[in-house]
């Protein structure tokens, strides 16, 4: 288990000013992200969260008081849901602020109780500005099967998110949930949580909406296609194509995200596919590792 030590050691080293929205109180690679990225106000963010809410439950991807939508806010603190409330009767006014060490700011409210969850992501992924959880049906039901969504099948999903991981169970709205996303979270931008449901993130609410439905759909079209004889992956030749295709359109380098397995043609093993993959992701990433930084907020963008 994570120990609370690490939380303290990681969320210690932001150091913002709670008292004034606009001004952070010292410069450091939050602040620094806040500076480069496009900025959506405080009201623009509550509003973005609220529209995810109603989308979550009109779409059933959550019941009851399921599920929970964070984003990070200009002073770098953090803007969730509360706990305990149908996502389709959240209110901007129901919002809770959080600081990056999980205290709370806004103390009408509790925030949800998988919040830990969201801080680690934000920790791990500076870039990240939101973080969407919930139980949409197919994807969970994959994920209750222990099933990951790691074959390379949709050309869309494979260049915007590349191998839909499966995180080991843990259990909810503990420090668990952190830790088993732990070996997963850099290189993906949505994964199955075992027994449980989705959490995906991106660069605001909306984006990480549109992963997180991007998966459901995925899981969904997959079920389908075993009940009609099984889907067929693409081959590496295939996927390769797809991926140059992405970086030359979209300027999309998508060599920081984990690989999807291709089909694995007749005689090859799939060690010996994976060293392939292996080898043209390295490739690419030395091709495009000087505009990598440029292309950062991009990257992980869905299209
Ligand atoms: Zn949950």
């Amino acid at each position: 288990m994570l120990q609370t030590s690490h939380f303290e050691r990681k969320y210690n080293q932001i150091t913002l000013n709670k008292q004034d929205d606009h001004v952070p109180s010292q410069l450091n690679i939050f602040s620094l992200f806040a500076i480069i990225m496009p900025m959506m106000s405080r009201s623009d963010i509550a509003r973005e969260i609220v529209l995810v809410c109603q989308r979550l439950a009109q779409k059933g991807f959550v019941t009851a008081t399921d599920g929970n939508v964070s984003a990070r806010l200009p002073n770098g603190n953090i803007l969730t849901t509360p706990t305990a409330l149908n996502k389709g009767r959240v209110t901007e006014s129901d919002l809770v602020e959080a600081k990056a060490d999980g205290s709370a700011v806004t103390l009408s409210r509790k925030p949800s109780t998988e919040l830990g969850m969201h801080l680690f992501i934000y920790g791990e992924r500076p870039e990240v500005n939101a973080v969407v959880h919930a139980h949409p049906p197919y994807a969970t039901g994959f994920a209750t099967a222990r099933i990951s969504l790691t074959e390379c099948v949709f050309p869309e999903v494979i260049v915007s998110l590349g191998a839909i991981p499966l995180a080991p169970y843990a259990t909810p709205s503990t420090n668990e949930v952190a830790e088993s996303l732990a070996p997963f979270v850099g290189a993906a931008d949505a994964i199955l949580l075992t027994n449980h449901g989705v959490v995906a993130y991106g660069n605001d609410p909306e984006d990480a909406y549109f992963k997180l439905e991007k998966v459901e759909h995925a899981a969904h079209i997959i079920f389908v296609a075993r009940l009609l004889g099984g889907e067929h992956r693409l081959t590496a030749d295939q996927v390769q194509q797809l991926r140059s295709l992405s970086q030359a359109t979209y300027g999309k380098d998508p060599s920081g995200k984990t690989a999807c397995d291709p089909e694995i043609p007749p005689g090859a093993s799939e060690g010996d596919l994976k060293e392939l993959i292996r080898a043209i992701l390295a490739e690419q990433m030395k091709s495009s590792s000087p505009a990598r930084s440029d292309q950062q907020h991009s990257v992980h963008r869905g299209t």
